[in-house]
């Protein structure tokens, strides 16, 4: 597998800035951008302003920072989660229709074979199946079939290559999903690797990457309880009923959401008068 950080928006630091000063001044844009241009706005306090922005739910201005990701060598059973992700991402892939797949190793194809495979010592057994594979799929080509329709037999470990463009909001979105052990251990070394590129370039937004229980992200674990305690992450991140439960200890216990009704809102508005004022 090989993910390359093609490019990335020119400095991405400055872009959030811009966007996220936007919101919160009176001054137009431009009188922002000179502010940043002729250094009123030091790089320090850039990059702090951006990172307390970061802390909130005001995600929007991260869509406006981009970045490019070739990635090659991955399995067609990674890029069909891949392809899933449907907002704020575009993707170019490698076609089958298009590519006839002869492979660099003259016996057979090139295929991704999980580790697991490996370890259950049933190599023999994967590679055998590839080079059947193999044979049928350059036959059925030399007998006139298609690419589009001689790929009908190619496999989930089909190797496939990719160029994507996608935004920050989104690339941290991915990573709550996919760096998280839940996700297909493929897709998740995948994502690591995009993560690593852009902390080498970009550490300050890099970092921000995480599984959605990262301290940066939700902060806890939103799956499953079984999943949870099957998590190794467990031992440092806590599950949410755990977060509910510590709150119910500190705070009495909450006020139920009923229907989106007047008197929930008046409920819960006494509830957080009652709740700030209370100790802890
Ligand atoms: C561990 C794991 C297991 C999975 N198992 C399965 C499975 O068994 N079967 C299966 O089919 N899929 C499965 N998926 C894929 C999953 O259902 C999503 O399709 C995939 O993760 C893409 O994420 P997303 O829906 O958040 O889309 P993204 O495009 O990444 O979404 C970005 C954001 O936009 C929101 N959004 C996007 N489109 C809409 C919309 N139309 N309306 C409102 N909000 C929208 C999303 O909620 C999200 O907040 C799995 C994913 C994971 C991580």
């Amino acid at each position: 597998m090989d993910v390359l950080l093609i490019d990335l928006a020119t400095d991405p630091l400055i872009k959030l800035y811009g966007a996220y000063r936007t919101c919160y001044t009176p001054k137009t844009p431009r009188e922002v951008w000179d502010d940043i241009a002729t250094g009123v706005v030091p790089r320090e306090k850039i990059v702090s302003f951006v990172e307390e922005r970061l802390k909130t739910g005001h995600v929007s201005p991260l869509e406006q920072v981009v970045f490019w990701f070739g990635i090659s060598g991955v399995s067609r059973s990674l890029s069909h989660q891949f392809v899933r992700h449907r907002v704020g991402i575009s993707f170019e892939q490698q076609s089958q229709r298009y590519v006839r797949f002869t492979g660099k190793n003259e016996e057979r194809l090139d295929y991704v074979m999980p580790d697991s495979w490996k370890d259950a010592g049933k190599t023999e057994e994967f590679e055998k199946l590839m080079g059947e594979i193999t044979r049928v799929y350059r036959e059925a080509v030399a007998a006139g079939i298609p690419a589009e329709d001689a790929r009908f037999v190619l496999p989930n470990a089909a190797p496939t290559n990719f160029q994507i463009m996608v935004n920050f909001a989104e690339l941290l979105h991915i990573g709550d999903l996919r760096l998280c052990t839940r996700a297909q251990w493929e897709i998740r070394q995948m994502v690591a690797k995009m993560r690593s590129a852009i902390v080498q370039k970009v550490p300050e937004l890099g970092r921000y990457m995480q599984p959605k229980c990262g301290e940066k992200r939700l902060g806890y674990c939103d799956e499953d309880e079984k999943a949870y305690r099957e998590c190794p992450l467990s031992a440092v991140r806590p599950h949410k009923l755990v977060v509910i439960e510590t709150f119910k200890q500190h705070r009495g216990s909450g006020v139920p959401m009923r229907d989106l009704a007047a008197e929930d809102f008046q409920a819960a508005e006494s509830f957080r008068e009652k709740s700030t004022t209370a100790p802890g």
